[in-house]
């Protein structure tokens, strides 16, 4: 059984939505043959959730936009071919109507799936169902040589399908993907369990982790928030038919906002929308730097304004004139080092992590998101070998994880310099056994980088696709900010 997407309306619609998609590879495969051959090539894209501050592009863009929407859902095997440029917003616009969500849903509206899968991604769904790219089932990918290729798990180039997550478009560019869905109820129903300590809090993830319940109820989402050393939070959530006895659901895209009702709600009920998108409107809470939490500048934003995609232009205004470090130079105030960083560190150091991170750095508050890799097809979970499922971002399928993540400033300290607080926390997240996401600021030589981020994999599979190095590599987009 098939349905396509609600903009469409029957079977001849597929034909066509799949028609049309497929105009659009091909055009894709022509716009990139039209490039200059000798210059680098970059993606051409309106949004981006990437906080390193790049290069200004001198290299033309390649515009795939075209590449979006889902094109065929199969409600029985649960599945859908999606366009690589699709929005997580559209996704579940387009899905959630047909009680369909992808297995893990990134909390920024504007990561799209490819992004998501190249780049990593993570939610609360993560530690049942593992990474974006997990739930992909084929993709195919625009190479550096121009080819468009099927890349599965098992065929001739399940070495792309590998190495392709954490790879940031160094490979090519996925065109279309292949993904799992999971049915999806109308509600979602949350607990905010307080904590003393992280420490207690890491016990009860790891139970959680476990039974995939808690007190006696199921769980299907976890992630949490430290407010500070003695007060964290785990969110417990599932899905749920009803409203529980209330009358409307809570609605957290206007006065009231999502992170401040952790703190005074034991229990609250979202429509399954205003779930997955509740980190959205307030950017966590980085919206505060803003203004957009005063209460009178709040009344007057227009609702539909309070997005992420909103503030990063702000931020990305910030960055082309650095206003407010101009101000602060005036104001004689110290400069200040951006430390926006995600990071996973095994769940039973992770309250060592926490505890140094808020002695050391501090910003407040974190985000705490227990993940771990999905079983293997035989579902295993444990690792034969040293061999990683991964080799870009070699987590363990057998090792439990906690994603935390931290996205303020910090004053540089005198006799410091700009960097320095980051390289502290690269080489505290690497001595605890944990990764670092490369979508923000990363500051590692070429070797440790090298060694962490599976470059023995990495290299061939790079001659193969991208033989005259059209794409930049890993190191010089994560590091170099190519
Ligand atoms: C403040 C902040 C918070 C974040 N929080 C979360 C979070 O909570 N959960 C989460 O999952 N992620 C989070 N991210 C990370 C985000 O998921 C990744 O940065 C992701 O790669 C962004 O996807 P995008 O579609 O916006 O891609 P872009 O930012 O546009 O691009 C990212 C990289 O991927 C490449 N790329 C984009 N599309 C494709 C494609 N189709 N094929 C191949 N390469 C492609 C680009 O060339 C680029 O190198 C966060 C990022 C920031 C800045």
């Amino acid at each position: 059984m098939t349905f396509v997407s609600p903009v469409l309306t029957g079977p001849s619609d597929t034909h066509a939505r799949a028609r049309q998609h497929e105009r659009a590879v091909a055009e894709a495969a022509a716009a990139y043959a039209a490039l200059p051959p000798d210059q680098p090539v970059r993606l051409a894209k309106r949004t981006s959730n990437l906080f390193r501050t790049r290069a200004a592009a001198t290299a033309p863009g390649l515009d795939l936009s075209a590449l979006q929407g889902v094109i065929e859902v199969d409600a029985v095997a649960r599945t859908a071919r999606v366009g690589g440029l699709t929005t997580y917003e559209q996704l579940v616009d387009e899905l959630l109507p047909h009680g369909f969500v992808p297995l893990v849903v990134p909390q920024l509206r504007t990561i799209t799936i490819g992004g998501a899968v190249t780049g990593l991604g993570i939610e609360a769904a993560s530690f049942r169902n593992g990474l974006p790219h997990e739930s992909v089932l084929e993709m195919r990918i625009l190479t550096g040589t121009g080819e468009v290729v099927t890349a599965t798990p098992d065929g001739e180039h399940a070495d792309l399908f590998r190495t392709f997550p954490n790879s940031y478009g160094s490979l090519g560019y996925a065109l279309d993907l292949v993904i799992e869905l999971e049915p999806a109820l109308p509600y979602v129903s949350l607990r905010h369990v307080r904590f003393p300590s992280v420490a207690a809090l890491q016990d009860v993830v790891d139970a959680v982790m476990t039974t995939r319940a808690h007190a006696g109820e199921r769980v299907d989402f976890v992630d949490g928030v430290v407010f500070s050393a003695t007060e964290s939070y785990l969110t417990l959530a599932r899905w749920t038919d009803d409203l529980e006895g209330r009358v409307r659901p809570s609605d957290y895209t206007g006065d009231d906002i999502f992170y401040r009702s952790i703190q005074t709600r034991r229990r609250d009920v979202l429509t399954a929308h205003d779930y997955l998108w509740r980190w959205d409107t307030d950017w966590f809470w980085c919206s505060r730097a803003f203004g957009a939490q005063v209460p009178a500048v709040r009344r007057l934003w227009p609702r539909h304004l309070l997005r992420s995609d909103v503030y990063w232009r702000i931020v990305a205004l910030e960055n082309r004139h650095h206003v407010m470090g101009r101000i602060d130079r005036w104001r004689g105030r110290p400069p200040n080092e951006r430390v926006v960083q995600d990071v996973e560190i095994p769940l039973h150091r992770t309250a060592d992590f926490v505890s140094w991170f808020l002695r050391e750095v501090p910003i407040e508050p974190i985000w705490l998101c227990p993940i771990q890799l999905r079983p293997d097809t035989h579902g295993r979970h444990d690792d034969p070998g040293d061999d990683p499922p991964w080799p870009l971002y070699p987590m363990r399928r057998d090792e439990r994880y906690v994603n935390v993540g931290f996205w303020s400033t910090v004053p540089v300290a005198p006799g410091a310099a700009d960097g320095d607080v980051n390289r502290a926390i690269e080489r505290q997240v690497t001595d605890l056994g944990g990764h670092k996401s490369l979508y923000s600021d990363a500051y590692y030589d070429e070797a440790t980088f090298a060694r962490l981020y599976g470059d023995a994999a990495y290299r061939p599979v790079k001659r193969r696709y991208d033989p005259d190095g059209r794409f930049a590599t890993l190191y010089e987009k994560a590091v170099q900010a190519r």
